[in-house]
């Protein structure tokens, strides 16, 4: 087998091949096993080798595999539909599908954008965001990531930079207390829009809990209500992305749901299809579809294989998976069990600085002195080696970026498949 094809993050490495993949298992052609610590990218929410998803799949391929949006619709992706509104607390019962997180924010933000329009406000086109954000690698999705590295070769392509700074509490810039916080990251976006303009600024965008750039930073409890508040005053929807955080990651089908962050619209992917198949989505609520139904009555957005009936079968099996297993409960109890088995790690490393995060997203963040939260140097290369030792010893862990720039320490996200079981957090 030639594994010299393009997508490989090092191009001159070899990578192992994997042949199968069982529960939390991945297993290689060398016959080496990795327990699947970061479900991939956060991804495969129901672990691998699923019978009940592998069976849906078949069944929708003896019938019909793909119809072109176009022209028709499907079962599946009107019971898919059907099924996201059921799941979704309060208002947001559109979903627009398509195949990756990055197209479902950009979706998102075009959808935002044409809300205004339809209401004929054509200056409202900005996105705000925050650094120490991911909202995925197409130009449009990175223009609204706070993420120096993934940034900085496509500079020139971008639209202007993220600005405000993330809840980070770990090393909160404002020096805020915990117990008594004034939020004052928070409060930076009204800031923000009143020196940008309201009349300019579409919608603020923002990851209930950050994962790639940030290693799971969790907003401290009023956080969301306080940029709720602004975003309602100063007329700017609010995007959730939870393409990191939805279906049950968090011990929420939602993460927004633990601030009742009431989002306008959401951004759906990863666990959607949880590795199974491609699928993403713009969740919508009813108040943004408003205008564009009595509008232009269509979301001038759209790809060849959005709604295919293939994906939205599979994604409807994983979420009834999810459901009949009780995962999402689940996620929330075993989050407790593995943070509290990591704190006893913590007191025999002192290198784990933090250790935050939800359910069973959880992120750990390294430094050299824990008083001090030092960095390590970037050239000792932490984090890679860290990641590349546990794998060699059959666990998988998930790089965050938070280091890049130098302020930030190396981190890493740990979020098994919520059917993972004690003695395999063990
Ligand atoms: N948004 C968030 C919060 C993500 O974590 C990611 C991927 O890591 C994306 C968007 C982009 O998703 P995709 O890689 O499927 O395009």
């Amino acid at each position: 087998m030639d594994p010299s094809y393009l997508i490989k993050p090092l191009l001159d490495e070899t990578y192992p091949v994997i042949d199968y993949g069982k529960g939390v298992y991945l297993f290689d052609m060398d016959g080496n096993d990795y327990l699947d610590g970061s479900s991939g990218a956060i991804t495969a929410n129901i672990g691998h080798g699923t019978k009940e998803i592998i069976q849906a799949a078949a069944q929708q391929a003896e019938k019909v595999s793909f119809v072109y949006r176009s022209q028709f619709t499907s079962e599946a992706a009107e019971k898919l539909a059907l099924k996201l509104a059921e799941l979704a607390k309060g208002e947001l019962n559109w979903s627009f599908f398509v195949n990756s997180g990055s197209e479902a924010t950009e979706t998102a933000m075009k959808i935002a954008i044409q809300y205004w329009q339809e209401q004929g406000v054509f200056t409202k086109t900005k996105i705000l965001s925050r650094w120490i954000s991911y909202h995925g690698i197409t130009l449009g999705a990175l223009s609204m990531s706070g993420h120096k590295g993934r940034r900085a070769r496509f500079m020139p392509l971008l639209e202007d930079c993220p600005v405000l700074p993330p809840p980070y509490c770990y090393r909160c810039p404002y020096d805020e207390i915990e117990g008594s916080c004034q939020y004052s990251c928070a409060h930076e976006l009204d800031l923000l829009i009143k020196r940008i303009g309201p009349e300019h600024i579409a919608a603020f965008i923002a990851e209930p809990i950050v994962g790639a750039a940030g290693a799971a930073l969790t907003p401290p409890k009023d956080y969301y209500k306080i940029i709720k508040e602004i975003c309602k005053k100063h007329g700017v929807l609010f995007i959730a992305d939870e393409v990191m955080t939805g279906f049950g990651r968090t011990g929420k089908m939602f993460a927004a749901e633990h601030w009742d962050a009431a989002p306008d619209i959401v951004a759906l992917g990863k666990g959607m299809g949880a590795g199974y198949t491609a699928i993403a989505a713009a969740l919508v609520s009813d108040s943004v579809m408003e205008p564009i139904l009595k509008g232009s009555k269509s979301i001038m957005s759209g790809h060849t294989l959005s709604a295919n009936p293939q994906s939205c079968a599979v994604s409807l099996a994983v979420l009834d998976y999810l459901e009949k297993n009780d995962l999402v409960k689940q996620a929330e109890k075993k989050g407790i069990y593995l943070i509290n088995l990591l704190r006893k790690l913590q007191i025999s490393f002192p290198f784990i600085g933090d250790i935050r995060g939800k359910g069973l997203m959880i992120g750990l963040e390294f430094v050299q002195d824990p008083t001090k939260k030092t960095v390590f140097p970037r050239e000792m290369l932490f984090t890679q080696r860290l990641i590349s030792t546990a794998q060699k010893n059959g666990l998988l862990l998930y790089p965050a970026g938070a280091g890049e720039d130098g302020i930030h320490g190396d981190a890493i996200i740990i979020a098994p498949p919520l059917t993972i079981t004690e003695p395999e957090m063990d």
